[in-house]
């Protein structure tokens, strides 16, 4: 070696020592759980980050709940329903175009202009009273998804539009749809921040993504429809282990009442203004996002087993476990049918 070849050797070994001493320690990732409370209900995200992502996942969920939420009356959904405005941001035409395509799949079973039958059934902001089927008659002539129309231009974060009545007395309620849209929420907030394992359960809506922090893949709870107004218990029918999924679960075992002997649920059937009354118990829907698998989850609960099996084995990205009540002699039990789809991975 001559003594230049020596002098450039040295030169290259002492860069790289302090190249080492510089560069400081990549951050090392961990799993966080964030829990708390959100929109009315529980939210639980497990994720794997090098940085604690809370603040991001506050602000999200405010964000979202400007757009979405019923019950803040600046909301952009509180300001059409009000008439005040007919501006629509991003998350609003989402939601309104997954409502549409459900809407149209379902027949009309699932129909976000419910929000008056869901009023005056006492599920919405007013207090439940009895109903009488004149009422119903009422407001039967301002539901219906033809009474309203979107109208958009641009698309990706340029999107904008508006929302047109027909009927100016239509209201619109996103709550079966919009729990499922705010875990999509969270899962692009996660995977944008370079998250590649994460589950986020919002009120028992779920995506799941990767493994948990044992490797593994993740474990789902399907809830048991035991019939419970104070949402305490929580018996779980089946566990999924499983990962990639968006999950929904709608059912009539914990928004519920009694008027005398009548079940009254928080699903109702636009159709014919009533609460649905059928043998169906819980209907739990996987599909391309938790948005559309809520919207479907809660269609199925319209139609109850046979339509809800036709509607998702129409479409090709969902499938859907259904426990019904089974009257065996004397006795209820419950019985589980599933999709096609169902047991596909
Ligand atoms: P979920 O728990 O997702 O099934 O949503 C139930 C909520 O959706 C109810 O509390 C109502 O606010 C709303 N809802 C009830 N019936 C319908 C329907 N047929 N179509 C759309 N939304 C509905
Ligand atoms: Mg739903």
């Amino acid at each position: 070696m001559t003594r230049k070849q020596l002098l450039i050797s040295t030169a290259l070994i002492a860069l790289v020592a302090l190249v080492l001493i510089l560069v400081p320690d990549q951050p090392k990732a961990s799993y966080y759980a964030d829990k708390g409370q959100v929109f009315g209900t529980y939210y639980a995200i497990q994720y794997e980050s090098t940085a604690d992502l809370h603040d991001s996942i506050r602000a999200a969920f405010a964000a979202f709940d400007a757009s979405m939420s019923m019950f803040n009356p600046s909301s952009t959904l509180s300001r059409i329903n009000a008439g005040v405005d007919s501006v629509a941001d991003a998350y609003f035409i989402a939601m309104y175009r997954t409502a549409e395509d459900v809407h149209l799949r379902s027949g009309g079973a699932f129909d976000i202009t419910v929000a008056p039958l869901v009023n005056l059934w006492g599920f919405g902001l007013k207090n439940r009273a009895h109903v009488e089927p004149a009422q119903v008659e009422q407001l039967l002539p301002h539901v219906g998804m033809n009474k309203v129309r979107l109208h958009v231009t641009g698309d990706g974060l340029q999107v904008s539009g508006y929302v047109e009545k027909t009927d100016p007395y239509v209201q619109l309620d996103a709550g079966a749809i919009a729990k499922g849209q705010s875990c999509d929420v969270i899962a692009a907030l996660l995977a944008r921040n370079g998250c590649e394992n994460y589950l986020v359960d919002i009120g028992g809506e779920v995506v799941a993504k990767g493994c948990n922090a044992q490797g593994n893949p993740w474990r789902i709870g399907i809830t048991r429809p035991v019939d419970d107004a104070t949402g305490e218990l929580s018996e779980v029918q089946s566990v999924l282990k499983t990962t990639d999924i968006a999950l929904a679960t709608s059912g009539n075992y914990r928004n519920f009442y009694y008027d005398g002997v009548e079940k009254r649920s928080h699903t109702i059937d636009p159709r014919t203004g009533y609460p649905v009354q059928h043998g169906l118990l819980s209907a739990t829907v996987r599909s391309s996002s938790c948005m559309r698998a809520d919207a479907l989850a809660t269609a199925c609960m319209v139609l109850g087993e046979e339509g809800a099996i036709k509607m998702i084995e129409a479409d090709s990205v969902s499938a859907c476990y259904l426990i019904l009540a089974e009257q065996v002699d004397d006795s209820t039990t419950m019985k589980v049918v599933c999709s096609s789809r169902w047991k596909e991975e």
